[in-house]
Parts: C-alpha cells; sequence; structure tokens
C-alpha cells in the first residue's frame, strides 16, 4: 500500500495544506480516506480527479468530509463530460449531509455522481483493500480504519478521545496513522480528541510497527507535538509527523 498525505491538518486546515486528506493505493486502485477542507486541491497535485476509485469519509465534521463539494462539482461538470459514478462510504446520512452542504435537493442530491454506501462497524472489501471499521470516541458517529492488502496494515484513528476499539483497530499494524490535536496542559475536552502523548500509548498498546501523528492543529508547535510523543511515552518504534505531499510506502 502507498499512502499519500493530501492534508493532515487538524480541525482546520493550516497556512501550509488542507484538513485530513489520505490517498491510498494499490494494485492500481486509488482510495480517499477522508476528504477534508481544502484536500481537492492539493490532491490534484497527486492524483487525476477522474482518477479517484472510491471515497471514505470517517464522520461528517467539516475538516473530514466537506471537500465531497467541490470534487462533485469537478466530477459532474467537467466540459470533456461527466466522471464514472464512484462509491461514497460514509456514516449514516452522508448522502443527505452532502446534498444539504452544498444546497441541492436531496434527490438526487449528489447521487448521480456518487453511490453512497453506509458504513457499519465490521469488515468490507474496498477495491483491492480489506477494511475493519469501528466506532471511534468522538461527538458524532466516527469511524476508524484498518486497512489491509497483501499482509500489510494501516490502521487510521480519524477524530477520536482515548478508545480502546483504536488499540484493537491498530494491534500489530505495520503503521498506525493516529490523530495528536492536544498537547499536554490542563484538562483537554475529553472524549473528542488525543493528546500527543496518548496517541503514543495507543500505538504502544496496539504493538504498532510505527507512528505517523496526524491532525495536527495549526495552533500547536508540531516540534512539541512530536517531542510529547517521544518523550512520555512508551512507544518504542519510530515516531514521526504527517506532512502534505509526504509519501508512505507500507511494505
Ligand atoms: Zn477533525
Ligand atoms: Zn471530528
Amino acid at each position: 500500500v502507498r499512502i499519500t498525505v493530501i492534508g493532515c491538518s487538524g480541525s482546520f486546515p493550516g497556512p501550509d495544506g488542507p484538513a485530513s486528506c489520505y490517498l491510498l493505493e494499490a494494485e492500481g486502485f486509488r482510495l480517499l480516506l477522508d476528504l477534508g477542507s481544502g484536500a481537492v486541491g492539493a490532491l490534484q497535485q497527486h492524483a487525476s480527479l477522474d482518477d479517484i476509485d472510491a471515497v471514505s469519509l470517517s464522520h461528517h465534521h467539516a475538516d473530514h468530509c466537506l471537500d465531497i463539494c467541490p470534487f462533485w462539482v469537478a466530477r459532474t461538470y467537467d466540459p470533456h463530460g461527466r466522471y464514472p459514478r464512484i462509491p461514497v462510504y460514509g456514516p449514516e446520512g452522508t448522502a443527505r449531509r452532502m446534498a444539504q452542504a452544498y444546497g441541492l435537493d436531496e434527490d438526487p442530491g449528489m447521487t448521480e455522481a456518487f453511490d453512497f454506501v453506509t458504513l457499519a462497524p465490521g469488515k468490507r472489501e474496498i477495491g483491492p483493500f480489506q477494511v475493519t471499521l469501528a466506532h471511534m470516541n468522538h461527538p458524532v458517529e466516527t469511524f476508524g480504519f484498518r486497512v489491509e492488502h497483501s499482509g500489510r496494515v494501516l490502521a487510521y484513528s480519524a477524530d477520536t478521545g482515548t478508545c480502546p476499539a483504536l488499540v484493537d483497530l491498530a494491534s500489530h499494524a505495520d503503521v498506525l496513522l493516529c490523530e495528536a490535536s492536544y498537547l499536554s496542559g490542563p484538562d483537554p475536552m475529553p472524549d473528542m480528541h488525543l493528546t500527543a502523548r496518548q496517541a503514543a500509548d495507543h500505538a504502544a498498546r496496539a504493538g504498532a510497527g510505527q507512528l505517523i501523528l496526524t491532525h495536527l492543529v495549526p495552533w500547536n508547535h508540531q516540534e512539541r507535538t512530536l517531542a510529547e510523543a517521544c518523550e512520555f511515552s512508551s512507544f518504542g518504534g519510530p515516531i514521526s509527523l504527517a506532512a502534505p505531499g509526504r509519501i508512505i510506502d507500507v511494505g
């Protein structure tokens, strides 16, 4: 699996990159995990917009899903012709929410461009990937992903507070792409996001091979995010920061 970080800015786009979006490629199949604010712009540096085979949205917060709107425009109104309909996986109500976001009637909404598929916890195949889904600990329905291909495993936390299901999802994953929205400090909001240290603790409990910290919020100093994950946790594997355009070959 090849992972390209399209955007990894937490909660809103940063000066140097969009909100959450990751391009996963295997066997010529291209899957987008999340399509957050600003991602469609940067995505075009790495893939043609008509070359995406499927999109999977972790949850309905704007920084994870709202660039479905410009993606829909590009796929629908290209003067060279409408692009093929592709599946868009997401929580319950995704088709309705995306139609509302663009001010479209719900029927047809975006359904002529996208085949909306409702996610549920458990296993499913998306193209060549075996995907396991679990609910994360976040104020709206949110899925974490375990993506397997040819014996290699990527786990993605999406947004979550401390979450035993994330440890299960990331069990012995080669790469855990884990949100680290908070720095240590007084009373971060519970059941919302993780500190960098908590992200590393989840990686340690899961026995993950390497930890990549993501959902990096622009108001934090990212060197401190990395330092807190490295210094305070029992995780012994490599820890690094996601960055727009970073490519991770898993396996
Ligand atoms: Zn978020
Ligand atoms: Zn969120």
